[in-house]
């Protein structure tokens, strides 16, 4: 790879498709982007063997992916490659799965296989602390709900001193919509503090992320408190298109999380003002495959 500038590389990673299959997630490739990121912001080296990499994303994707039987981290450190924006080094005789492009987990590992960004990227990067705050705040905004982008950026170690503030363009319409259809009131625990006229901590929630192609309208929001949205997003609870409140098994902790969470579990949503502006089926089976750690607790009352 020759000299690359600015726009050229910003352009490679805006091109990275990772919504190909419908509106299914597949973070896969921008969080190890987004750990290559932070790697190159704290001035570590350009290459990283992948035995290291693995767990990491491991536990990225088992944090901020959707619920999977299994995870595979080397499928994006082997297909980033054809992006252009990523290289591995003692790659030319890895084995690849029989019939696939990809290589097996077995051989990065036996090979020792590294991978980084092409040296004309990672020293653009490493010059332009701002340029990398820049690209890691469009992947966030690409892939990731406003709600995780705190705890992503915590996660893969980049410190931004809020550099990263979205940009994303919201409607804002949708937000008044839904709180309007909601009455200004959380749908879980029916938080509705105000200062004076103005209220606070109650936010418009996307049930099918804005980044997966979720529309601005009504039947895809709901109004959620600030705490109820981040672990609505962060898949802590769903709702049913019953419109039952489900916690997952894998949410616990002592403090809270029996009065702000588990309280609710098994219980109805409040409902929004009238029927047209129930939560639509197809959006909330999205978040329940997409975002939710399944499974959910047990029921008690549905046996009874
Ligand atoms: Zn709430």
């Amino acid at each position: 790879m020759e000299n690359i500038d600015r726009e050229e590389l910003k352009k490679l990673f805006a091109e990275i498709n990772v919504w190909k299959r419908g509106s299914q997630r597949a973070p896969h490739k921008p969080l190890l982007l987004l750990y290559a990121l932070g790697r190159c912001n704290r001035g570590s080296s350009r290459t990283v063997v992948f035995s290291e990499v693995d767990p990491i994303l491991q536990k990225l994707l088992r944090q901020f992916g959707p619920s999977r039987r299994s995870y595979h981290p080397e499928y994006p450190f082997w297909r980033l490659q054809n992006d252009g924006i990523w290289e591995l080094e003692n790659a030319e005789s890895v084995e690849l799965r029989k019939g696939q492009t990809d290589a097996k987990k077995s051989e990065l590992l036996s090979h020792d296989v590294s991978g980084g960004f092409p040296r004309p990227i990672y020293e653009l990067l490493s010059r332009d602390k701002a340029f990398i705050a820049e690209i890691a705040r469009d992947i966030l905004d690409q892939n990731f709900p406003t709600s995780m982008h705190d705890d992503l950026l915590q996660a893969v170690g980049l410190d931004l001193d809020r550099q990263v503030i979205s940009r994303a363009k919201r409607d804002p319409d949708f937000r008044n919509r839904v709180m309007t259809a909601y009455e200004y009131r959380c749908a879980v625990c029916g938080f509705d503090v105000r200062l004076g006229s103005s209220q606070l901590g109650v936010e418009a929630a996307h049930i099918k992320w804005h980044q997966a192609g979720g529309p601005d309208v009504v039947p895809n929001g709901l109004a959620l408190c600030s705490l109820h949205h981040k672990l609505f997003d962060r898949g802590v609870f769903t709702v049913s298109k019953e419109l039952q409140i489900q916690v997952s098994e894998h949410a616990h902790g002592t403090s809270g999380f029996e009065e702000w969470l588990l309280a609710f579990h098994g219980k109805q949503l409040r409902a929004p003002q009238r029927p047209d502006y129930y939560p639509k089926a197809d959006f909330l089976r999205w978040h329940f495959r997409e975002v939710f750690r399944t499974p959910a607790r047990y029921v008690r009352s549905s046996l009874s």
